[in-house]
């Protein structure tokens, strides 16, 4: 492909791009085919010979398209949202233009990447000392590929920190032995990445129940710590969510942190999808004892119009993080290592993508108060959803519906719940994934479109069709 022809393909995708988006609708939300069905449709061997750009296209309608979920759906309400928008998306198609995981290898990468996270960092509220111009400040905001990363990498460096204190402590005793003695803990609620983290880390994870609104509370901490210490463990972690995924309830960091900085315990802070409700002055709030945290992560793929893949994370203290993560291969050194920000540093891949091109796109075309609209419609429309799901007899509502995220159920037994969704998903016509609360089948209806309608709630009309033509039972008030 020349620069003429590139042109030419280019406009024409972006036209493909623009046409799926407005034509979306019409669409089924999820796929209707079985797995393996691509199988058959697509050579078993690569073309040995160049096809024709028309011949990928039409492929890519005729044998992609009808696998694909359609996340942008105005009825997709499943999991939380994949934000995105047409800046995003012009501005990711810079991203692969350049590789910069050091300062010399792509100087506009990383000192853009660090005065965006400062940006982001200033819009949801973040204390001072997680910004990296802040006089005397050691902290700094750094892009990875996903939350999970976030979790991961931040349990690393508490682990690395937590592994030199106790060395020094007990210098002749080998760190395999010490790391079998390291707790991190977490509560029931948290994503299961934070398990996922503690299994790659060796690190032994203690799961603890949250309140009655889901909630972890300092006292269970306290007493868990408490409990480990006397067995000869060293409590080092702690993960808590802001937004859980389940129900988006906030664990108690104004409680957890006191209990975390008495004991010298890393306090990290995931919310993956919440963070970026905090832009919003009367959602900042929900943050309330985010001055305790070590680290933070937020994505703003999910709820800020940036597409995948874009997770961002702050430390409070970023040689603690890099302490964890530091290798220096002769090859990868350059000249101004002291006076700038190696992002390889800061996390697991050596490669990255120019993520915070598209950050600073959307940042700069909404602007804050344009993201804070955004917020706020979809949380307008959760409240709108709850309000009718909690007058309506059949349902139940079953969180506190504080952003974009209601959850509810048929008054009836979990299977008939089951049952519904389902239908529901069967349909084609919306999309929506269950959770469980307390043992409790409930469905979880999130706010994901990004020009999303009080229209595109179907969900109560929907129910009754499908009701009325299953004949399934239904226990009244
Ligand atoms: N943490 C929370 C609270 C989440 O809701 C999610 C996903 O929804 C994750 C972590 C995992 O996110 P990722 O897919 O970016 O790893």
């Amino acid at each position: 492909m020349d620069h003429a022809e590139f042109r030419q393909r280019g406009r024409q995708m972006v036209d493909y791009i623009a046409d799926y988006m407005e034509s979306l609708h019409l669409r089924r939300v999820t796929p209707d085919i079985e797995p393996g069905y691509l199988r058959d449709l697509i050579p078993y061997d690569p073309p040995e010979d160049s096809d024709t750009w028309e011949g990928i296209m039409k492929d890519l309608e005729k044998k992609i398209m009808p696998g694909m979920v359609h996340w942008q759906h105005p009825q997709f309400h499943a999991y939380f949202p994949a934000g995105n928008s047409y800046p995003s998306i012009l501005a990711d198609m810079l991203s692969g233009l350049c590789v910069g995981f050091s300062w010399a290898a792509s100087p506009a990468c990383t000192e853009l990447e660090t005065i965006v996270l400062d940006w982001l960092g200033k819009m949801i509220g973040l204390p001072d000392q997680f910004l990296s111009f802040t006089e005397n400040s050691v902290g700094g905001g750094v892009i990875q590929t996903s939350a999970s990363e976030c979790v991961l990498v931040s349990l690393l460096a508490a682990r690395a920190q937590a592994i030199r204190k106790l060395k020094q402590q007990h210098p002749t005793v080998e760190e395999g032995v010490l790391l079998s003695k390291l707790m991190a803990y977490c509560s029931k609620e948290a994503h299961s990445c934070v398990e996922k983290a503690a299994m790659i880390s060796f690190v032994k994870l203690r799961i603890l129940e949250p309140d009655e609104r889901f909630s972890l509370r300092g006292a269970t901490l306290k007493e868990a710590m408490d409990e480990d210490r006397a067995l000869g463990l060293v409590p080092f972690f702690v993960s808590t969510t802001l937004g859980t995924t389940s129900c988006c309830s906030f664990d108690r960091l104004d409680e957890v942190g006191p209990v975390c900085r008495a004991a010298d315990v890393w306090l990290h802070v995931d919310s993956a999808y919440a963070g970026n409700a905090f832009i919003c002055p009367e959602f900042k709030p929900l943050m309330k004892g985010i001055e305790y945290a070590m680290s933070f992560n937020m994505n703003p793929n999910k709820w800020m119009l940036v597409n995948f893949d874009c997770s961002t994370m702050w430390v409070r203290d970023r040689f603690k993080l890099t302490q964890a993560l530091v290798v220096d291969p002769l090859y990868l050194q350059h000249n101004y290592s002291d006076k700038s920000i190696d992002y390889r540093h800061w996390g697991i891949p050596l490669s990255r993508r120019f993520r915070s091109l598209k950050l600073w796109f959307v940042i700069r075309s909404y602007g804050v108060e344009g993201l804070r609209r955004y917020i706020r419609e979809h949380v307008r429309l959760a409240k709108r959803f709850s309000t009718f799901v909690e007058a309506n007899h059949k349902f139940e509502l079953m969180n506190e519906v504080k952003l974009g995220l209601v959850c509810f159920r048929l008054r009836g037994t979990n299977a008939l719940n089951q049952k519904l969704l389902t239908n529901i998903n069967a349909s084609g016509k919306l999309h929506m994934v269950p959770a469980s609360m307390n043992d409790v089948f409930v469905i979880r209806f999130c706010v994901c479109a990004q020009n999303a309608t009080e229209k595109d709630i179907l969900i109560v009309k929907f129910a009754e069709d499908l009701l009325a033509e299953e004949k399934l039972p239904l226990e009244n008030k």
